[in-house]
């Protein structure tokens, strides 16, 4: 049998590995924080003291025989290393756009479509300025490294009237700015209709699929609910579709890849930012379609055909963060609910714990 080499080993890293499994392959997560991760309780697992030990890294790429990663922050340095030893997708030309939003929204934006406008911000009065030219409601986010809506501040000149250059010092100051390597970024608010996603999966031959659009609803800044598939009309959808396939396709993907995006009451499709990994928002497929996420992983980077993405159910995805994992055993009980939990210990606030999938017939 082969094995998976897999960079990181959270819960993405634990459902691929079970993916893999079902379809005959080994998988060995490496990371850091391994020891007792999700992803560790499934699968081999090297725990090292960061990403850059060569020797170690050299050993781990030489023991499997394809590598991938369910983070997209792995340093690009360390992708390169591997790659001198075995085949590593996505490569590291994906990450450098992937990590930081500044060469993201570029990148996409070089493509001709639609982000919400956007300026970078190295100091406070490059953020006051950038409110300025952008309009008085705008989102201020460090460049790299943020999730669940860590690393933001959110600015609104109405409201902060003549202490707008002090509120931009102060949003400044809440992303880490003026710290080593600490970069920003200011885009404008969106008054969204609805929040959707798109996920591809493209194989290195160019194979490409793509679920349907889902409606994302945050809570928090956290991925609340998924729902599947999007109420969006046909031509939303398929324009979302289309977005995300021009990216898998612009950067040469080979893996699974999601697109965020906005939809605005006009129906205008802005991409808000994306992952070449599997996503929370594709949980769903895990149950309601042919093959899921996860397997569409294995299959693109072990160079198997990609599966069906038919969708077999609707679904709707709940994370359990937190606490909210303490219901378990009601929502094993419920009938059709599909409870899947992620091994950890620990039920820290803001903690994504688990998620349930329940199934509705297709609409
Ligand atoms: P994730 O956990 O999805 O990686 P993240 O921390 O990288 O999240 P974003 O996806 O950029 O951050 O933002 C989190 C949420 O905040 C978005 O899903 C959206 O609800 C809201 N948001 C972010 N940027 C904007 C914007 N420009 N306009 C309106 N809402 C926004
Ligand atoms: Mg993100
Ligand atoms: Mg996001």
């Amino acid at each position: 049998g082969s094995t998976i080499g897999m960079l990181g080993a959270g819960q993405l890293g634990r459902m691929t590995a079970l993916a893999a499994a079902r379809l005959g392959y080994r998988t060995h997560v490496y990371a850091p924080d391994a020891a007792g991760s999700p992803a560790a309780q499934v699968c081999a697992a090297t725990t090292v003291a960061g990403w850059d030990d060569l020797d170690a890294l050299e050993r781990f790429a030489r023991s499997v025989d394809a590598v991938t990663l369910e983070w997209e922050n792995v340093p690009v340095a360390t992708v390169e290393h591997l790659r001198r030893f075995t085949t590593v997708n996505p490569g590291p030309d994906i990450l450098s756009v992937a990590q930081d939003r500044i060469a993201e929204k570029s990148f996409v934006n070089r493509l001709g479509i639609a982000t919400a406008p956007w300026r970078a911000a190295d100091s406070a009065d490059d953020v006051a300025r950038a409110v300025t030219e952008i309009g008085p409601r705008c989102v201020l986010k460090s460049t790299r490294l943020g999730y669940d809506g860590k690393g933001q501040a959110r600015l609104d000149a109405g409201r902060d009237g003549g202490a707008a250059a002090a509120a931009a010092a102060a949003a400044w100051a809440a992303i880490g700015g003026g710290k080593p390597g600490v970069a920003g970024i200011v885009e404008g608010f969106v008054t969204f209709a609805c929040e959707v996603s798109v996920i591809v999966a493209r194989g290195a031959d160019g194979q490409t699929v793509a679920y349907p659009a889902v409606e994302n609803r945050h809570k928090d800044g956290i991925l609340d609910v998924t729902i599947a598939p999007a109420g969006v009309s046909a031509e939303t959808a398929a324009e979302a579709d289309r977005i995300a396939r021009t990216i898998a396709e612009a950067l040469d993907l080979v893996g699974v890849l999601a697109v965020e995006m906005f939809v605005t009451a006009g129906g205008a499709v802005l991409v808000n930012e994306m992952a070449p990994r599997p996503h929370n928002s594709g949980h769903w497929t895990m149950d309601a379609c042919a093959s899921c996420q996860f397997e569409q992983l294995v299959r693109a980077v072990c160079g198997l055909p990609l599966g069906s993405v038919e969708r077999v159910a609707d679904a709707e995805m709940t994370n359990l963060i937190g606490d909210d994992v303490l219901r378990w055993p009601e929502l094993l009980a419920e009938p059709g609910a599909r409870l899947h939990l992620y091994g950890k210990a620990e039920a820290r606030p803001g903690r994504k714990m688990g998620h349930v999938n329940r199934l509705f017939p297709r609409r």
